[in-house]
């Protein structure tokens, strides 16, 4: 291990060392955010993601187009009459050299996740995932050849699909939903072999996301002033947040931070309804009564998180404070037609978490929240999923099941076979 970088506690700011490690050891509700040696970062050759390798918490690379892209805006700039409108795209669109073959920004989050674990020798990545996250995953592991363990409900089976053959992958469905999956993949990750991926504790994870502020950084010239994302966790605004802090400090990009405008789906809405009372904490009872029937109404079920990392020290309570954010609650019609302006205007189909964050971007302009000359990021976390297949040489390989279990079993129920499973694939 080099000291390209430490991790420091967010609450007492200790210093740990980097063993897959996602706290400080005392025990702090905090996150550890990662701190590099080189406070000017320099763009190396290596395509995609990896350009940022500097500010990435691993040593090597992986070969990759797979990165964020950002463009200047005209179409959609025009309507709002935004002057200095930039999107950030995270997924397939070759014309505007997009290459993130699963179509949103999880690719960025699982490309150096599954490095840094490989290089730190830390076992088998488990994680449990509904749709995105997963086939992110699949992908980078296909790739690759790390091996990862994904938990997943069954009916969101259709979701996982690479575009190359993935061998080195233990698919488990549960009969349940997402919530069930999570039980069983916490299970399944406190057997010695295997690691749970950690969702917004990960730094690689956050620091994969953050690439997105650091490429309109450079493509701009500058921070910008606004950053406008859909959230579930809100792992990708704090992400942005971190990235411009570093930015800051690198000292070429400005020194205010961009406002971040963070947006969730209606009538599944927690962290709207808890940052506009000024709260820290979530309250169930408040912020989401009747989730499992609000969760089953949105467009966009990727920003359905139950237990976002929102009141945590470092979180996206904190970064919203911090830049002196806004949220926004978007209905599923202003979501589906943002989603169709979009895609006239700008020419590309949008995830429907994208297209929430275009309308949340309309309800902050209609409102005055942001004026025309001001410089805007509005991060498209995922699209592409139709230009894709017009690809002559597109395929999509579904990924075989290795192991279905009920809702609420023990690990037991796969154990033994996950095992011989880690023998014959994971050789560390
Ligand atoms: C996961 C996801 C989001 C929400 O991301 P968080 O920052 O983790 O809340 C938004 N858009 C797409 C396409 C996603 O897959
Ligand atoms: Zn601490």
């Amino acid at each position: 291990m080099t000291d390209k970088y430490v991790l420091r506690c967010t609450s007492c700011n200790r210093i740990v060392p980097d063993r897959f490690t996602s706290h400080c050891g005392i025990g702090h509700n905090a996150l550890v955010r990662t701190e590099y040696r080189k406070k000017q970062i320099d763009l190396n050759s290596s395509g995609g993601i990896f350009r940022f390798s500097d500010w990435l918490p691993v040593q090597g690379t992986i070969p990759t187009h797979s990165g964020p892209v950002t463009y200047r805006s005209e179409g959609l700039s025009r309507e709002l009459g935004l002057r200095n409108l930039y999107i950030g795209f995270s997924g397939f669109w070759p014309e505007r050299n997009a290459s993130i073959m699963t179509c949103s920004f999880k690719e960025l989050e699982a490309f150096p996740s599954l490095l840094r674990l490989h290089e730190l020798g830390g076992g088998v990545l488990v994680l449990a995932s509904a749709g995105n996250t997963a086939r992110a995953f699949a992908q980078v592991s296909a790739i690759t050849g790390i091996p990862v363990v994904i938990v997943i409900p069954e009916p969101s089976l259709h979701r996982l699909w690479t575009t190359i053959p993935a061998k080195n992958l233990y698919v488990v469905t549960v009969q349940g939903d997402y919530t069930d999956a999570i039980t069983i993949s916490q299970k399944i990750a406190s057997e010695g072999r295997f690691v749970s991926e950690g969702g917004a504790k990960n730094v690689a994870r956050r620091d994969g996301m953050g690439t997105v502020m650091l490429d309109a950084a450079f493509t701009i010239g500058r921070l910008p002033d606004h950053y406008f994302q859909a959230v579930g966790s809100g792992t990708g605004g704090i992400a942005a947040w971190e990235a411009s802090l570093r930015l800051r400090a690198d000292g070429r990009f400005g020194s205010a931070l961009p406002k971040l405008h963070l947006s969730q789906n209606l009538p599944f809405t927690p962290m709207v309804s808890a940052f506009r009372e000024g709260r820290r904490e979530i309250i169930p009872d408040l912020d989401m009564p009747d989730a499992k029937s609000r969760i089953s109404r949105v467009f966009s079920d990727v920003l359905t998180n139950r237990s976002p990392p929102y009141g945590i020290c470092g979180g996206t309570y904190d970064a919203l404070n911090d830049t002196r954010g806004a949220m926004y609650a978007i209905t599923n019609t202003e979501a589906y037609s943002a989603g169709k302006l979009f895609e006239s205007l700008e020419g590309i189909d949008t995830d429907p978490a994208a297209a929430v964050a275009v309308a949340s971007l309309m309800q902050a302009t209609e409102q005055g929240i942001i004026s025309p000359d001001d410089t805007i990021l509005l991060n498209i976390t995922g699209g592409g999923y139709a230009r894709i297949r017009e690809e002559k040489d597109y395929q999509a390989f579904p990924l075989p099941v290795s192991a279905s279990v009920p809702a609420g079993s023990g690990s037991d129920a796969v154990e033994s076979d996950l095992i011989e499973w880690v023998k014959g694939h994971a050789r560390r």
